[in-house]
């Protein structure tokens, strides 16, 4: 069972997570729980980190970070005990739970739930806490990323053979788009693990994408529910599966959208070979992922302009890594906005329809929004428009596709 930082925001919300925890107890099963911190701790954290000033060292970011889950851990551990269960809290170097040293965003590479296991045979429910791990070579503890805790219950549940893992959120399943949003959103019964993955990697955080991708390589039973249900009578929430597992499909089965983007255009570029490897070498090099280009040809084949995305965050790096190649590279002027955001459509009905997108651009027209950029894949589609518009695109796709709710 994992559950999320507004599911533990304070001791009340706690009491009711050790309920939900008790009436599994009591009905059998051997509890590993998986706990973020309190909602709104690990930005508290993250902000004070950068508030020390520029001497950035992303070990001691983890040491800072990935106290917020032991907060959370022990408080969980205190409450059950109160409510005369066994429990004990775990932190990750404990378990442990090894992960290579890509601090602020590592991998996990072994777990070993021996001594966890011993403690549930025991009858004492493991309360981990989430988002965090060890590498052991330099013997510093490591985070897994923002939303890393979901990933922390999946590979926990893989590597103790877990029958099933279930995360408990602020929502009661996965939804056609962010429920926020768009109120007319649905719960989804079922979605498969190739959409979950998409959905997730283009920006619905209700699960981290390194936990589906772990879930899916090691066939970990997914579902996604409610903490804020009756713990006496737990509603239903969203199956993760195989797409053979599920009878109704429909061409889009959600949209997704992000606004952690921003787009960079180079005007009058010399249009000759070797640009755009001029370009998107040193900005690889930088370790900067580059999502959507575009390359206008030009008439007079002399200049063309290229516009390409990055996340919000490198927006600035990637603009200094290009300007200070502005010779080498040659290019008239550079423009750049993170007034952006990526809309997209995801489904694997994409596979056998075609002129789905071609139905967005023209409903999106229709609603005078217009795209900068586009990218398509097998089961998804992306849009980048200007941020302004972010809620009446998505809710015109949630509608045109027939996803909204009767
Ligand atoms: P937790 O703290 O439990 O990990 P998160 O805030 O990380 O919770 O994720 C849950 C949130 O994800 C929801 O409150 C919702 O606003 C957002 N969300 C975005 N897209 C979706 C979606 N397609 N389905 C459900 N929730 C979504
Ligand atoms: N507390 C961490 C975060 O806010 C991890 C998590 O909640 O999953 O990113
Ligand atoms: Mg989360």
């Amino acid at each position: 069972m994992k559950f999320g930082g507004t599911s533990v925001a304070n001791v009340e919300r706690i009491r009711k997570v050790a309920a939900h925890v008790k009436r599994e107890v009591d009905a059998g099963f051997e509890v590993a729980v998986v706990v973020s911190a309190m909602a709104g701790k690990t930005n508290e954290l993250v902000a004070w980190c950068q508030e020390t000033g520029s001497h950035f060292d992303n070990a001691e970011y983890d040491a800072v970070v990935a106290s917020g889950e032991l907060v959370a851990a022990g408080l969980l551990a205190l409450v059950l005990r109160d409510m005369g269960l066994g429990a004990r809290s775990w932190q990750g170097w404990q378990i442990p739970l090894l992960t290579d040293d890509a601090h602020g965003s590592a991998r996990i590479t072994k777990i070993d739930g021996s001594q966890l296991v011993e403690g549930l045979r025991r009858g004492d429910v493991a309360v981990v806490a989430g988002f965090q791990g060890l590498h052991a070579p330099t013997n510093r503890v490591t985070t897994l990323g923002r939303g890393g805790s979901d990933t922390s219950a999946v590979a926990l549940a893989a590597a103790v053979g877990a029958d099933r893992c279930d995360i408990y959120t602020d929502v009661d399943g996965v939804y056609t788009t962010d429920p926020r949003v768009v109120p007319k959103a649905r719960r989804l019964d079922r979605v498969s693990f190739e959409e979950m993955l998409e959905m997730a990697s283009l920006g619905a955080k209700v699960l981290q994408v390194r936990s589906v991708e772990v879930a899916m390589v090691h066939r970990v039973k997914l579902y996604v529910r409610s903490s804020f249900d009756d713990p006496a009578d737990p509603k239903l929430g969203t199956l993760i599966c195989d797409e053979e597992d599920i009878v109704e499909q429909q061409v889009v089965t959600g949209i997704a959208f992000s606004r952690d983007e921003a787009q960079i255009t180079l005007r009058e570029v010399a249009d000759k070979p070797g640009v755009a490897a001029a370009i998107f070498g040193p900005l690889a090099e930088a370790s900067i992922n580059v999502d959507m280009i575009i390359q206008v040809v030009s008439e007079d084949s002399t200049t063309t302009d290229i516009t390409f995305t990055v996340s919000g965050a490198d927006f600035g790096r990637a603009k200094e890594i290009i300007e200070a190649r502005r010779d080498a590279i040659g290019y008239a002027r550079l423009n750049g906005t993170q007034d952006v955001v990526k809309i997209s459509a995801i489904g694997v009905g994409m596979r056998s329809h075609s002129g789905v997108a071609a139905r967005a651009f023209k409903a999106l027209a229709a609603k005078g929004i217009n795209i900068r950029a586009i990218t398509t894949s097998e089961i998804k589609f992306s849009m980048l428009i200007d941020e302004a518009y972010t809620e009446l695109a998505v809710r015109t796709l949630h509608s045109l596709y027939g996803l909204d709710a009767r």
